[in-house]
């Protein structure tokens, strides 16, 4: 099948980005944000002001056992207090469910999902070859092809199956802003859950597509994502946003950084008599925007940002710096 392998690629990077590169922030309300989080928050915000672009707020409160009280409030009130503004109300994924649903039945009209049974523990124990995403989240096809008999089978125990895209192991090429050239094989990824939730992969397309989103600006943790969310974007002929994926902030034991690291969200910080505009001089001066001791405003910040010259290492945490 020689047409079969060309169609088999996904070649983004002759793409032409929109004109005016839309960016976002898109906090999951599951904890407080730390310097990291605050710190690609601020990235996302400069990229996003320095093109004379709008700066969109996104809450993805989808998984409701993760979502905790009053984070969401705290999260907002942190982001302003750093000085960052916002266009339009904040919009809540929560509340864009029959959007999703619509999405996810588009994609089952045409012949693009089918259902999944398998428990995570199957999922990891079939799991083989390491690409890209890790071994153990890649989905080795268990229930791509199943009979009729089979399905039924599954069906009489009672659990509710997922819902996975048909990816047929498609390879998807992109140039990110800070990382380059990257590429990555799609898996059978899921777009809604076994609980009926729409999963992080289908809400974040559906919601930059409608947001208008040119350019999504995250931590570089999301990489992997990238793949499967370009080739979503594909399926629903929706248009592809721009990557940037920036340095993420690690706690001095290389790992990303965590409530575990100590004093790292804003309220830690003023507990040990640190306000917002240390935090943010921190920040700045871990990206080079700032000299050694130096607290500078949001808009000095925004004067002096130039993505070209930002730093393509993660920053290890550190109160002192
Ligand atoms: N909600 C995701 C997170 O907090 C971010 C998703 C994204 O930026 O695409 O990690």
């Amino acid at each position: 099948m020689q047409h079969g392998a060309a169609r088999d690629k996904i070649d983004h990077r002759a793409s032409v980005p929109r004109n005016r590169p839309d960016g976002r922030f898109a906090p999951s309300p599951t904890g407080l944000l730390h310097v990291g989080n605050l710190r690609t928050a601020l990235l996302a915000w400069l990229f996003a002001r320095s093109s004379g672009a709008r700066f969109l707020l996104r809450v993805e409160d989808l998984d409701r056992s993760r979502v905790r009280p009053g984070i969401e409030e705290t999260q907002l009130a942190d982001l302003q207090a750093i000085g960052l503004d916002w266009d339009g109300p904040v919009v809540r994924q929560s509340e864009r469910m029959k959007l999703y649903e619509e999405t996810i039945a588009r994609l089952d009209v045409d012949g693009l999902l089918y259902p999944c049974y398998c428990t995570r523990k199957e999922i990891r124990a079939a799991a083989s070859a390491p690409h890209g995403i890790s071994a153990a989240d890649r989905y080795p096809g268990t229930c791509r092809n199943l009979t009729k008999a089979e399905r039924a089978e599954r069906e009489a125990t009672g659990r509710p199956p997922a819902l996975r895209v048909r990816a047929k192991g498609r390879r998807v090429f992109f140039e990110d802003r800070l990382l380059g050239h990257h590429e990555g094989e799609t898996d059978d990824f899921v777009v809604r859950r076994n609980d009926g939730a729409p999963a992080y992969q289908l809400a974040v397309v559906v919601d930059d597509a409608a947001q208008g989103i040119g350019e999504v600006v995250r931590g570089a943790d999301l990489v992997d994502s990238t793949p499967r969310q370009i080739l979503l974007n594909r399926l629903l002929g929706l248009p592809i946003p721009r990557y940037t994926h920036v340095p993420l902030v690690l706690g001095p034991d290389g790992h990303r950084l965590a409530k575990r690291h100590g004093a790292v969200t804003l309220a830690d910080r003023a507990l040990v008599g640190e306000g917002p505009g240390e935090v943010l001089g921190w920040m700045a001066r871990s990206l080079g925007l700032a000299e050694p001791g130096e607290v500078p405003s949001i808009a000095t910040l925004l004067s002096r940002f130039d993505p070209k010259r930002l730093p393509r290492e993660p920053t290890v945490w550190s109160a002192e710096t």
